[in-house]
């Protein structure tokens, strides 16, 4: 079966070619993080969903280069940084230094390239791109000094989103500083600086400002991708008004077609509801680490369904996820044993596509696990009665490597840590973070009471077992 993909361009599964059907090569831009804060559980399940889908591609023979884009400066950031009283790239520091942490804990593969908004060359091909826009009529300078783009003038605006502008007219809601717009729908290309926003600014044609949201995304995918992209991802909240934007913009300075495929992720919902801080169902990946859970535990639990269903988010469905993975170790563990019993590497077992097959098809995780678990119960069964060679053995071992490569959830040697050690870190991370070193010092003591050593290092705190030195 070939390689097919939901486009939410089109609403259609499409066969998957790259936009040069010739290539193996093919370019993933994701819409990263805005660093203000600790990304949540919610943003990671489109991150770990990308992750399949790189992997996928690679299991496939395509070479993926992939850039996923950091939001360092915007109003939520200025705003933080206004309120802790530090220079901007103060305050987004140790935000990014965190989601790269919390990358790794979920193994996610590091994009190639994570380009940052307030890169000098960055803001300048932006306000090229401005300049661009006004120039063929696109964008406007409005009373207010910002910038804007016409969206009568392009007309694909809504395509992505499908919907026309004109229920954007009469549902959209004015915003008091924006009154100077032509149309409502209209977005910012340019911010005009104001006092809000501090020493954070830039000089340009239209005067002192920042850039808006959606035209980092089309700079910095077009300087790292070229104008057309094969794949570009996100969550189902992107789809507007920033992707639709983004065509705008990018479409608008390139006259091509911008990306090939769009795939949008679901939301992530906890105990049925959406996630907020007032309802006090707001996890982070310390939060959940902090309840003894790992994070291959909780790579797994966030991959388990099908991208574009929505995912509800338990800690049931965690114990689910631990049960899971134990059946997953266990059987590795009794067919390294079976395996080990015979140097005879011949072996007639024919081991079925349907894994490889079930991603093929927009990536139907729930499909490819459900032929995973089967083969585990039937391999085991096979186990049981004594009837599988070693030979066989090392076929599934060999085909367990594929699956892993996708997957990334196997046990690493020495790396897991029991629940409540593991429980009792989480803790002390937070108390770290929180700066509360006394706290940190009794849950240290707590955990070499119980046998493991604790080391603090730049890259956080690693705990093994043994007696501190
Ligand atoms: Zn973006």
């Amino acid at each position: 079966m070939p390689l097919r993909f939901f486009n939410t361009y089109s609403r259609e599964l499409e066969e998957f070619e790259p936009c040069d059907p010739a290539s193996r090569k093919i370019g993933i831009y994701t819409c990263g993080p805005t660093v203000y804060s600790r990304a949540h559980i919610g943003n990671f399940r489109a991150y770990i969903f990308e992750d399949l889908l790189q992997r996928h591609l690679e299991l496939r023979g395509y070479h993926v280069h992939r850039v996923m884009n950091i939001t360092d400066v915007d109003d939520k950031t200025i705003r933080g940084a206004r309120e802790a009283n530090i220079p901007l790239s103060e305050f987004t520091a140790p935000f990014k230094e965190a989601f790269f942490q919390d990358l790794e804990t979920l193994r996610i593969k590091r994009a190639d390239e994570f380009p940052a908004a307030t890169e000098q060359k960055y803001i300048e091909r932006m306000i090229a791109m401005i300049e661009t826009l006004i120039s063929r009529g696109l964008a406007y300078q409005a009373e207010d000094k910002s910038v804007y783009y016409r969206i009568n003038k392009f007309a694909n605006y809504g395509k992505l989103a499908h919907f026309d502008l004109s229920q954007l007219q009469s549902t959209g809601r004015v915003k008091n500083d924006e009154y100077d717009k032509e149309h409502v729908g209209d977005f910012a290309l340019w911010k005009a600086w104001d006092e809000e926003d501090g020493d954070v600014g830039w000089e340009s044609a239209w005067g002192r400002g920042r850039p808006g949201w959606h035209i980092e995304c089309s700079a910095m995918s077009t300087a790292l991708l070229g104008d057309q992209i094969d794949i570009h991802c996100g969550g189902v909240d992107n789809i507007f008004p920033h992707h639709e934007a983004e065509i705008a913009q990018t479409e608008g300075c390139t006259g091509k077609k911008f990306v090939c495929y769009w795939l949008h992720c679901a939301h992530l919902l906890v105990d049925g509801q959406k996630m907020s801080k007032s309802l006090g169902n707001f996890y982070t990946i310390p939060d959940v680490l902090a309840k003894g859970y790992s994070g291959r535990e909780i790579r797994y639990a966030l991959m388990r369904v099908h991208f574009r269903a929505p995912l509800n988010f338990t800690w049931e469905g965690m114990e689910e996820t631990r049960e899971a993975l134990k059946r997953i170790d266990e059987w590795l563990e009794r067919l390294r044993e079976a395996a080990a019993k015979s140097a005879d590497n011949k072996s007639d077992t024919q081991i079925g596509q349907q894994f490889e097959e079930a991603l093929d098809d927009d990536l139907n995780i729930s499909a490819a696990l459900g032929f995973l678990f089967e083969s585990i119960r039937e391999t085991n069964r096979a186990l049981d009665r004594n009837e599988l060679d070693a030979a066989s053995a090392k076929a599934w071992l060999n085909w367990w490597e594929r699956v892993n490569s996708v997957l990334l959830v196997e046990k690493e040697k020495g790396q897991e840590l029991p629940p409540e050690i593991a429980a009792l870190a989480g803790a002390r991370e937070m108390a770290r973070r929180a700066k509360d070193w006394r706290k940190s010092d009794e849950l240290r003591d707590k955990i070499n009471a119980l046998g493991w050593k604790v080391r603090d290092t730049k890259d956080g705190q690693k705990i093994a077992p043994g007696a501190t030195s």
